[in-house]
């Protein structure tokens, strides 16, 4: 693995988002002496907060996966995550609705979820289940160590046993069709392959590999955080912070300094700080453009589609709603057309509805509710612009209201007294490329040693990290990335740090 040369011992890591904290968390472990510069008052970056007349709203990530890459990142600094958050894990972990009225509650629980799948579709798909389970405990084994957590210096790297098995276990067919194999009940293949939209890839597109996605959240587990998901950023900065970590929040970096190849203080609009080694985690331009050069490559970069975000604190909920319900439009192929290449809206939307005050009463005033509302779009590149959303949002904001009233929540309108909507015009606002917070899509020539490299050429100490690179968009992949930058800098572990929670289940 090609480490930075020369000292490191003081580093800036640029951004208190996840991968942010996980890289400052890693770095402390290892002795580095580190200053985390945040342009926000908090961390957490996406999976930001917004308080408001009693109401504690999380504005990014609300399925947390994988909780071991978090416990990981507390460790590296001697901390664990009994003394910094408490999990809460979900049963179910989505309760799924199709538009012909019926329901699924997926339970992480293997025995469970084929007693569920038994009922809900027949012994047939139940078996099928069974060995799709299976299935995805084994494309995680061979994918986790060697191409996810794994420092890409070529592509030459790929080849390795794990590469056989992975094609043998059939991970670079389709994912949908591959899903196909196991059940055939089209309301279960949406629910083991809707994931590949995380990835920003239609399932009928997306690489079969992708589905370890779906090993992560419907084998794995999904968590929830007491306090709500912000609490896990606020934990990591603590635990950081605790460990000699220095964090300077409120200041955006507007440049670098160089001697040579070589960064030797970041820029602030407050103040020059002097470093070592620097890593950057905004969003691929802006990190290319602090650093005065941007990789080229074969083809432009694609990014994933975008979301709407309604936030409705409302007065009443609706008891068929789970912690995450996902409410299935009848339309499935075509949805990913329209988001994917046509760059239209849903004309039949397919929504995740999350609901934190089923586990968390406390995050709204008492008696009231919160929900999240997350509508999938274009991004701007392919969809309507920012000029058109400013528009379009309220129009849009009316026309999910109709859908979700006519659907999981009638009453729906006039039960808000609290609410937010976030468009494609705000995600632009953050300086996020194609008005989209997925950053680059995980299509083939996006993925793994062929994603954008932690290591930028003519600049030998600063390492990227975060959802733009390598490995990925997503809370564990952003943790991952933190922590192979922060290996960019320290060199790699001794001893494997991943554990592999949930594959005996
Ligand atoms: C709406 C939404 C829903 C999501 N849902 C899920 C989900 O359910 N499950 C899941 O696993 N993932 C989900 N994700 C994805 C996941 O949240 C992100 O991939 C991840 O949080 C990105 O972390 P990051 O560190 O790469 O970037 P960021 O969080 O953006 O961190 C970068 C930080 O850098 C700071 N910064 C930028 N420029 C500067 C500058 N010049 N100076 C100083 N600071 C700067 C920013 O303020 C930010 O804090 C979701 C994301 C969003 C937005």
């Amino acid at each position: 693995m090609i480490k930075i040369k020369g000292p490191v011992d003081h580093v800036v890591v640029v951004g208190a988002g996840l991968s942010g904290l996980s890289a400052a968390l890693h770095l402390l472990g290892a002795g580095r002496s580190v200053t985390v510069v945040e342009r926000d008052a908090l961390p957490g970056g996406r999976a930001g907060l917004v308080a408001e007349s009693g109401y504690r709203i999380d504005t990014g990530p609300t399925v947390l996966t994988m909780p071991d890459l978090v416990e990981d990142a507390f460790a590296a600094v001697g901390s664990t995550m009994a003394d910094r958050l408490e999990l809460v894990r979900l049963d179910p972990a989505y309760r799924a609705r199709f538009a012909d009225g019926s329901q699924l509650d997926v339970h992480t629980d293997g025995a469970a979820m084929e007693a569920a799948v038994e009922q809900f579709a027949g012994a047939r798909q139940a078996g099928g289940y069974r060995r799709l389970r299976s299935w995805l405990e084994r494309l995680y084994q061979v994918q986790m160590r060697r191409f996810i957590d794994a420092n890409f210096d070529s592509p030459l790297q790929l080849l390795h046993p794990d590469l056989v098995r992975l094609a043998a276990l059939g991970g670079f067919g389709r994912l949908d069709a591959r899903i196909g194999r196991f059940v055939s009940d089209e309301r279960l293949r949406r629910v083991f392959s809707f994931q590949a939209l995380y990835a920003g890839v239609p399932p009928a597109r997306a690489l079969a590999a992708y589905a370890v996605i779906a090993y992560m959240d419907t084998v794995a587990g999904v968590y929830f955080p007491r306090g709500g998901m912000h609490a896990l950023p606020t934990a990591m900065a603590d635990a950081a912070a605790d460990a000699g970590g220095d964090f300077r929040y409120g200041q955006t970096v507007k440049r670098l300094e160089r001697s040579g190849d070589r960064i030797t203080a970041v820029v602030t609009d407050r103040e020059r700080i002097p470093c070592d080694a620097v890593v950057l985690t905004p969003d691929l331009p802006v990190s290319y453009r602090l650093l005065g050069h941007a990789p080229r490559r074969p083809l432009p970069l694609r990014h994933s589609p975008s979301a709407v975000i309604l936030h409705a604190g409302t007065d009443r909920t609706w008891p068929d709603l789970a912690h995450h319900t996902i409410s299935f439009g009848a339309a499935w192929k075509s949805t990913f057309r329209q988001l994917t290449r046509t760059g239209e809206l849903m004309s039949d939307p397919s929504l995740l509805i999350t609901r934190p005050t089923t586990t968390d009463p406390s995050l709204a005033p008492p008696g009231k509710h919160l929900h999240y509302i997350l509508a999938p779009c274009p991004n701007t590149t392919i969809g309507p612009g920012v000029h058109e959303w400013r528009e379009l949002g309220p129009r849009y904001r009316d026309e999910l209201l109709g859908w979700l009233e006519r659907r999981e929540m009638p009453g729906l309108g006039a039960a808000i007294e609290q609410e937010g909507l976030v468009t494609p015009v705000d995600w632009s606002a953050q300086g996020h490329a194609a008005g989209t917070p997925f950053a680059v899509a995980h299509t083939f020539p996006q993925t793994g040693p062929f994603r954008p490299r932690n290591l930028v050429r003519g600049t030998a100490n600063a390492v990227l990290a975060g959802c733009g690179t390598t490995p990925g968009v997503g809370v564990p992949t952003v943790l991952i990335s933190g922590k192979l930058a922060a290996q960019r800098i320290t060199g790699p572990p001794t001893a494997p740090t991943h554990r592999t929670r949930g594959t005996a289940a």
